[in-house]
């Protein structure tokens, strides 16, 4: 596991201060009860003084102790009972000045025995959709709405190999072993699709993933070298750190002088360091082997395993099937 450090320090805080105000607020509704209702402040200083009465009684030797207790508690009841009849009556909620928790089984703190609550999982995971750059995509392009349908023939066997493979790679993925995909072939025939199913899995399973076209990409290391950004802004060292970086569209971006040794100092100091790319391309080999140095491409036909993508464009067979359903 190593979600992003940054979400997760921020959510860890926004934990806190929902923990604080849950108990802050509900505090402010006991003082507004004891403000107005009096014999609710009477029971409410009975009831807190249940603990030293207990400790009293032990203190009195154990003989019926238990006796003695079981008389405090019942009388405890009775108040309880008093106090939400008052409350009742006076059209207050019985757990008005209770503390209400948005996540009721962590409190929310986040965890329960030293484990993650779901709750947190969950902020964390949208989190990293956020940071990832995905929030949009994955809504729409999942491993859920995937469909082999607008492939046929030999096209739709590789196709589902393709699919099998980023299945068991989104699965597979613990964040040590290095496993680097190329997804190459024209565009609609899924290559942005999987890249967002396999980030989701990913993400929700705790890892830190960016998904950014490579147009972006460039842009950021450019600012950067530039210094066409804030003083203190780091635009670029996530693509180095992150578990799964995702380059999408590699190859359509506006090139400079500046877009070949910048590419090669990314994908190689990932390579050195063991992280793991998906890269997405809609240019054939030979315009990949002419854009970009031979560093580069040997270490893309090297150290990545290679995804033909084949078929027809699927937005545009959409496109097709909706002419024909309205016509
Ligand atoms: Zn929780």
């Amino acid at each position: 596991m190593a979600y992003n450090a940054e979400n997760y320090k921020r959510i860890a805080s926004q934990f806190k201060d929902k923990n604080l105000r849950a108990k802050q607020d509900a505090e402010a509704r006991r003082a507004e009860l004891h403000e107005r209702l009096p014999q609710v402040a009477e029971i409410d200083r009975a009831l807190a003084a249940t603990g030293p009465r207990i400790m009293r009684e032990a203190l009195n030797g154990r003989e019926g102790l238990e006796e003695r207790i079981r008389r405090i508690e019942e009388g405890n009841a009775l108040l309880l009972e008093a106090r939400n009849e008052i409350l009742r009556a006076s059209g207050y909620p019985e757990d008005y000045s209770a503390v209400h928790y948005e996540c009721d089984e962590c409190m929310d703190t986040g965890f329960i025995n030293g484990k993650m609550c779901k709750c947190l999982r969950t902020a964390l995971n949208y989190a990293g959709y956020e940071s990832s750059g995905v929030l949009k995509l994955i809504e729409k392009q999942n491993f859920d709405t995937f469909d082999l349908k607008y492939y046929g023939g030999n096209e739709k066997i590789n196709m589902e190999r393709i699919l099998s493979r980023a299945k068991t790679y989104a699965e597979g993925f613990d964040g040590i072993s290095m496993r680097n995909l190329l997804f190459m072939g024209t565009t609609g025939l899924g290559k942005t699709h999987l890249s967002s199913a396999i980030a989701k899995v990913i993400i929700d399973n705790g890892y830190d993933v960016i998904y950014e076209s490579a147009q972006n990409i460039f842009a950021d290391f450019e600012a950067e070298r530039f210094g066409r950004v804030l003083a203190g802004e780091d635009r670029t060292s996530r693509y180095f750190a992150c578990d799964l970086l995702i380059i999408d569209d590699l190859g359509t971006e506006m090139q400079t002088q500046f877009t070949v040794p910048c590419l090669y100092n990314l994908v190689n100091t990932r390579l050195i360091s063991e992280k793991s790319m998906i890269i997405s391309t809609n240019i054939r080999k030979e315009e990949l082997l002419a854009k970009y140095s031979d560093r580069i491409t040997s270490r893309l036909f090297g150290e990545f395993e290679i995804c033909v993508f084949a078929g027809k464009d699927i937005r545009s067979q959409k496109r097709i099937m909706q002419l024909k359903g309205n016509g």
